[in-house]
This record gives structure tokens, C-alpha cells and sequence, in this order.
């Protein structure tokens, strides 16, 4: 049983996503717009695989949203609220959505950063 797990696409569009936040700078915001505009541009056949599986679209995008989770990045965070941006859709609708700042990368065997290795 996959669960929520069930597109079969998840492990490639998880790593598109990932090399996107990869290639903002550290300490700068952004938000989900921008992540999926970039996914369109640069994964387009990726990006369409994984989102022929839902439904509707939103739902789609609200699943590439959590997985910019732990993506070398975390929601951006007033004391008491989360943060949102205000940006154009894809559907070129301006709207809030959620912001993320970009942290440095504390994933030690990310493909994308490639650590040094300590043992060989
Ligand atoms: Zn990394």
C-alpha cells in the first residue's frame, strides 16, 4: 500500500524541487510561485508527469509546496504567524502564498552540495 505516497513521481520532482532551492541564494525569501514557475521552465515534462496525477491542479501544487519542507529552506516565521508573499500564479492571479527564507543545506549527503567526503 503507497498510501499518499502513490504518484510515482514524487522521488523526481522532489529532486527538481530540491535543485531549484538549491539555486537561490542563502538568506534570501521566496515562495512556491516561484518554485513552480521554475519547475515549468526548467522540468516541464517532470512537472506534468507529476501533476496528471491530481485532479485539479491546486491540489498538485499544494503537494510540491510541502515537499520545499526541509529543502534547504524553512517557512518563513513571524513570532506568532507564518509569513506569506504576495506574487502571480500560474495562472497569472496575484495571491498570497507561502514564503520561505533559504537556509544553508544541513543535509550531509545532499547530491546537490556534494560534501566532502571523510572516508574513501
Ligand atoms: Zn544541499
Amino acid at each position: 500500500m503507497a498510501g499518499s505516497n502513490a504518484n510515482p513521481h514524487i522521488t523526481e520532482i522532489q529532486a527538481a524541487i530540491s535543485e531549484i532551492v538549491h539555486t537561490i541564494p542563502v538568506g534570501l525569501v521566496f515562495d512556491s510561485h516561484f518554485v513552480i514557475t521554475e519547475l515549468m521552465a526548467r522540468q516541464d515534462n517532470i512537472y506534468a508527469k507529476f501533476s496528471a496525477a491530481y485532479s485539479i491542479l491546486p491540489k498538485a501544487h499544494s503537494e510540491i509546496s510541502k515537499m520545499i519542507d526541509g529543502c534547504a529552506c524553512e517557512r518563513l516565521l513571524h513570532s506568532t504567524a507564518k509569513l506569506n508573499s504576495f506574487s502571480k500564479n500560474v495562472r497569472d492571479n496575484a495571491s498570497l502564498n507561502a514564503a520561505w527564507i533559504r537556509l544553508k543545506c544541513k543535509n550531509k549527503t545532499c547530491p546537490i552540495c556534494k560534501p566532502t567526503r571523510v572516508t574513501g
